[in-house]
């Protein structure tokens, strides 16, 4: 897939403007565009992987990597005592929308049960 076509290859590129609370060579992470709740920050790979499903074993250390930038803006963002959420939808049954793998981190209020989003 060409890097124009696919919303977060653009704003991890900064093509589409949006503030990254976090960057380095593999990562960005940046708000989601309609938080579901106080905090709601999405959290990519450079490389553009549509989902979970096309992950290979050499991608295992960039999610591992993912998660670890998660728990640091959890640090960050004041949330880590009260606790959060990670989230990785994959394809259709899940509700993915964006085809290009996020975790989505949410948290700063009581979140309900598991399932809900
Ligand atoms: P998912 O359903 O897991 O694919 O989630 C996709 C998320 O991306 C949704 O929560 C959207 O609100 C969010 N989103 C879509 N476009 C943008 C954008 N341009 N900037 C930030 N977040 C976005």
């Amino acid at each position: 897939m060409d890097r124009k076509d696919c919303v977060f290859c653009r704003i991890a590129d900064r093509d589409i403007p949006s503030p990254l609370l976090y960057e380095d060579e593999e990562i960005v992470a940046f708000n989601d565009l309609h938080p579901q709740a106080p905090v709601h920050i999405l959290i990519i790979p450079r490389k553009h992987l549509p989902s979970l499903a096309e992950m290979e074993e050499a991608d295992a250390a960039l999610l591992g990597k993912m998660a670890f930038v998660a728990k640091q803006l959890a640090e960050e963002k004041g949330i880590s005592e009260s606790g959060y959420r990670l989230i990785c939808n994959c394809r259709a049954d899940a509700g993915q929308e964006v085809p290009h793998i996020h975790v989505h981190l949410l948290g700063g209020e009581n979140l309900g049960p598991l399932l809900a989003k």
